[in-house]
């Protein structure tokens, strides 16, 4: 296989310190923990979590804004994590970001042609032969904005074009990997297609990869090729679109899924529908054990199986509230979930 970005065992832990004057450490917070994922070349990788979840975390420990507190970043087979700054410099420059929201990523006081030619500043290798007006003008056109627009401002543009500017913005010094943070979800409905449409395209012609950032599974579907869930700074499962929408393994994927809208009733999922209950608790203090314990709706179902005299409120089975599960291979071996019960997920 060929994996162009591989992500081992990273780690972002921030310090929580209180008081006013002298500020203790009082502990940490693992925004990230322990996570590995890889990213085959021209593919998809949709990346899945709530807020809070940690995904965010990771995207700015990727492009470089975080440092990792362990781990391991390699970008073709190159370690990024261990370089000096220019070098980094120019292996960063292989993984650019697409912003959420258009409307508050553009610097409103730049004209789109320094908007997109910004890059060129940090890495005037990457400007063409034919120079920095007429890569941007090309880039206009590519994601299908008027080029004779160059000297507009932001303000001139709807939120779909806004997005096509920051797309065409990362595209400008020729990443090989872009990683999307919810590209779509300030758009419309009726955007949201055009500019994933325009991402497909975009993948196809250049060959790009894509790390693909969402709140819900729903518009990952359409495109990713693998799937990656996380949950309080951990992933809880992955594997390719259809080993883990077909099949999902870990009860918060499950319940995501049932979230999932599908416009034709015959299409519907057949499964019982899982409300997830509760918030997600605070990545201070995690729960102990799985970390999804405390909302689980599968652990109470099995308790009674595991753990017959278990006196917990919810009846949650013990291993559940004391030992963390192992990101674990299923039937096909590159189908993992984080689940002492991850067999018994689909069936329910
Ligand atoms: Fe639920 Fe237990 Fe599985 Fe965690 S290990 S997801 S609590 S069943
Ligand atoms: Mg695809």
């Amino acid at each position: 296989t060929d994996v162009v970005l591989e992500v081992r065992d990273l780690a972002k832990f921030y310090p929580v310190r209180r008081g006013i004057v002298l500020k203790r450490h009082v502990g940490e917070v693992k925004a990230v923990d322990g996570v590995s994922l890889s990213l085959r070349r021209g593919k998809t990788l949709g990346l899945v979590g709530e807020s809070g979840s940690g995904k965010s975390t990771l995207a700015k420990v990727l492009v470089g804004i975080e440092k990792p507190t362990r781990g391991q970043i390699l970008v073709d087979g190159e370690d990024v994590s261990n370089l000096g700054r220019a070098e980094r410099r120019e292996l960063r420059r292989h993984i650019q970001m697409v912003f959420q929201d258009p409307y508050t990523s553009l610097n409103p006081r730049m004209s789109v042609g320094e908007i997109v030619g910004e890059a060129y500043a940090i890495h005037p290798d990457a400007v063409p032969a034919g120079g920095k007006a007429k890569a941007v003008r090309e880039l206009l056109d590519r994601v299908g904005l008027n080029p004779d627009h160059i000297h507009r401002y932001p303000h001139q543009f709807s939120g779909g074009q806004r997005q096509r500017i920051g797309i065409a913005r990362a595209l400008a010094v020729r990443p090989k990997i872009l990683l999307c943070d919810e590209p779509v979800s300030a758009l419309d409905v009726s955007i949201q297609g055009q500019v994933i449409n325009l991402l497909e395209e975009l993948q196809d012609d250049l060959g790009l990869s894509y790390l693909f950032i969402a709140h819900d599974l729903s518009i990952v579907r359409h495109i990713a090729d693998e799937v990656a869930v996380m949950y309080l700074g951990r992933l809880v499962e992955s594997g390719t679109d259809a080993e883990v929408y077909e099949v999902p393994s870990h009860p918060y994927t499950r319940a995501l899924m049932s979230a999932v809208p599908v416009p034709d009733p015959s299409l519907r999922d057949q499964r019982r529908e899982i409300v997830l209950e509760g918030d997600m608790p605070s990545p201070v203090d995690p729960p102990q054990g799985c970390h999804f314990h405390t909302r689980c709706w599968l652990a109470p179902l099995m308790e009674s199986r595991v753990d017959p005299a278990g006196s917990q409120s919810r009846s949650i089975p013990t291993i559940c509230r004391t030992e963390s599960p192992k990101l674990g291979a299923l039937e096909s071996p590159d189908h993992l979930a984080a689940c002492h019960f991850a067999d018994d997920v689909s069936a329910h």
